[in-house]
């Protein structure tokens, strides 16, 4: 049977990556997370790398045209076919649109906002680092096994360099700007699903599967 095409939603810290990743394992399904994407194209200095380090460095939205562009070429990929779940796209209403002119009202079969408090994403993002290679999500509470190299791909596994306190509140504040809207688009299409996103990580992904599975079954 095909797996669910999920988006997943959130301020950053509330764990979008961490259980985007052990949804994609559950489902047998890509994770596809365009700041990954991003942060890889940096890091091998692609073109589309160089456009966006400097939105990304100062917390801002790297151009609608360059994202939009990224995931249709991602989504076009053969894995996709049996399913997603897309993590950090769609970021606001031109994106979610883009997305369902290019590809079809019936992309997405859910949208998940994963809710979690202002003041607790501020501390996990403090503690949090990521695989430059492959995006796997580690925090300094569980680092990889080896010296800061990546347990699944051994890429470098760093800080993120916009993890600075100037960056992380731009991207709140553009967050509760531009992304938070979303929430009604997708209520609007009988497509969301809001959980809570506080509590251990498999307790969280315990609540993910099971509204997920509720909400899939019954359509
Ligand atoms: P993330 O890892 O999702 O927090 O993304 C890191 C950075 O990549 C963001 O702060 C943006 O600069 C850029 N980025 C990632 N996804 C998008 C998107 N859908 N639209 C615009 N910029 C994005």
């Amino acid at each position: 049977m095909a797996g669910p095409r999920l988006v997943i939603l959130g301020k950053q810290g509330a764990g979008k990556g961490t259980q985007a990743e052990r949804l994609a394992r559950t489902y047998g399904i890509p994770r596809i997370s365009t700041g990954d994407i991003f942060r890889n194209a940096v890091e091998i200095g692609t073109e589309a790398g160089t456009r966006a380090k400097k939105y990304m460095d100062a917390g801002e939205l790297v151009p609608d045209d360059v994202v939009i562009g990224v995931v249709e070429e991602r989504l076009a990929e053969d894995d996709t076919r049996d399913g997603f779940v897309l993590d950090g796209f769609p970021r606001n209403a031109e994106q979610a649109r883009a997305l369902d002119e290019e590809m079809g009202a019936d992309v997405v079969d859910l949208v998940i906002e994963l809710e979690v408090p202002t003041e607790i994403v501020l501390r996990r993002i403090a503690s949090r680092r990521v695989c430059l290679t492959c995006g796997a999500p580690y925090s300094l509470g569980s680092p990889p096994s080896d010296d800061w190299t990546c347990d699944v791909c051994r890429g470098r596994v760093v800080q993120r360099e916009d993890d600075t306190e100037a960056a992380i509140k731009r991207r709140l504040d553009l967050y509760a700007e531009r992304t938070e809207p979303l929430v009604a688009y997708y209520l609007a299409q009988d497509k969301l699903a809001s959980i809570d996103g506080t509590g251990d990580v498999e307790a969280v992904t315990a609540r993910l599967l099971r509204g997920i599975d509720g909400r899939l079954t019954r359509k």
